[in-house]
């Protein structure tokens, strides 16, 4: 990569555990960065222009969706990947597909889906994200999914369940035994936080659901604030919030990357097997950093996700999916021919089938489907 030296504990695709259908190498791409290119090039990237991050797609069309978040993602991670010497194309890939098992309508629809699964195994999209990847992804003669690389899997599943993970094999396994991903996955985690801690203050600016007021309650928010406003005592509000935004990402990823450097260095890791072995992951903020970061993640939820406006739009989505979720439940065969054949079986079965078509859709095919069948 560009002639980068990598850390020794960077993840080297030679000492991986690889994909789950060997392939032979290509001449000139690395093995992550053939992931991140089948991911660019799968159907679940592209429905992500469609899906709601926090405000719904037609809202307005400066909003982030599900696709400018990951691209925002990636290129925070990108950044601290570089910065310490680890593998930028497996930050970039693990970023472009951590949303890809998200439903329509954002977490009103992961939050309703989960419920109709209820007596299912329920749902959640950060398994989705690798079911995607691993199985629902079909573009391959010779495999189901995109067959990725073991790192890219690992860093796609961010969190999950006991449970779950006992069915998962390999990738789930650090589940159980308590253990860490590798560094690029624990990047792309916080570069997500980073992200859209940002990016809503923007979104949520121009929607006119948080004020200036409001906002510098935050510290990391209003520490920037007085610095702008000294040096550009005229500067409009518009061109105010951006200055303060990209400052702020500026203050975050830097404290990120020292802090890490430092873990790092009293940690001293020999290969990225000592990272999985660590009690704690070692990307990380500084106490100060890391305590500002929440406060504002707390008053986004506080004030921007749980804002009656966004709400309305949350109670909208649930009806329509819960009414989508029972009516293919009773008409499997309203579903694209795919999932109809994979909904014949126990009622279990069939319930999968409907949720995994349900959270492939984007807003507007919901809507659509919605308006066609109820
Ligand atoms: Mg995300």
């Amino acid at each position: 990569m560009n002639g980068q030296v990598l850390a020794p504990y960077a993840a080297f695709p030679e000492n991986s555990a690889g994909r789950q259908y060997p392939e032979p190498a290509t001449p000139y791409r690395s093995e992550y960065q053939r992931d991140r290119d089948r991911i660019i090039h799968s159907t679940g990237f592209r429905r992500l222009v469609y899906k709601t991050q926090v405000f719904v797609n037609h809202e307005g069309d400066l909003y982030r969706t599900r696709l400018t978040h990951s691209i925002e993602v990636a290129q925070i991670a990108r950044t601290v990947a570089g910065a310490l010497n680890l593998n930028e194309s497996l930050v970039e890939a693990i970023s472009l597909a951590h949303d890809l098992g998200h439903t329509p309508f954002g977490h009103a629809g992961q939050d309703t889906l989960n419920a109709c699964m209820r007596d299912f195994g329920g749902f959640e999209h950060n398994l989705q994200s690798l079911k995607v990847v691993d199985e629902l992804e079909a573009k391959y003669a010779d495999y189901p999914g995109l067959n990725l690389m073991f790192e890219t899997r690992e860093g796609i599943l961010k969190h999950c369940s006991a449970r779950n993970a006992r069915s998962l094999g390999d990738v789930g396994l650090r589940f159980i035994e308590r253990k860490q991903p590798g560094l690029e996955a624990q990047i792309a985690n916080v570069a997500d936080s980073i992200a859209y801690n940002n990016h809503d203050v923007d979104d949520g600016f121009r929607a006119g659901l948080l004020s200036l007021s409001d906002l510098r309650s935050q510290t990391l928010f209003n520490d920037q604030y007085e610095i702008v406003r000294e040096r550009y005592p005229d500067l409009e509000d518009r061109r105010l919030i951006y200055e303060i935004i990209r400052r702020m990402i500026n203050r975050v990823v830097t404290d990120l990357i020292v802090t890490t450097q430092k873990n790092i260095e009293v940690a001293s890791p020999d290969s990225i097997d000592d990272i999985r072995n660590m009690q704690q992951p070692l990307v990380a903020f500084s106490d100060e950093i890391f305590a500002e970061h929440t406060a504002l993640k707390r008053f986004l939820n506080a004030s921007l996700y749980q804002h009656e406006q966004v709400q309305s739009m949350t109670g909208k989505a649930q009806r329509m999916l819960e009414d989508l979720f029972d009516r293919y439940m009773s008409e499997p065969g309203e579903m694209s021919d795919e999932f109809s054949a994979r909904a014949s079986g126990d009622e279990s079965t069939k319930a999968r089938a409907v949720a995994d078509y349900i959270a492939g859709m984007t807003d507007r095919f919901a809507i659509a489907e919605h308006e066609r069948l109820v």
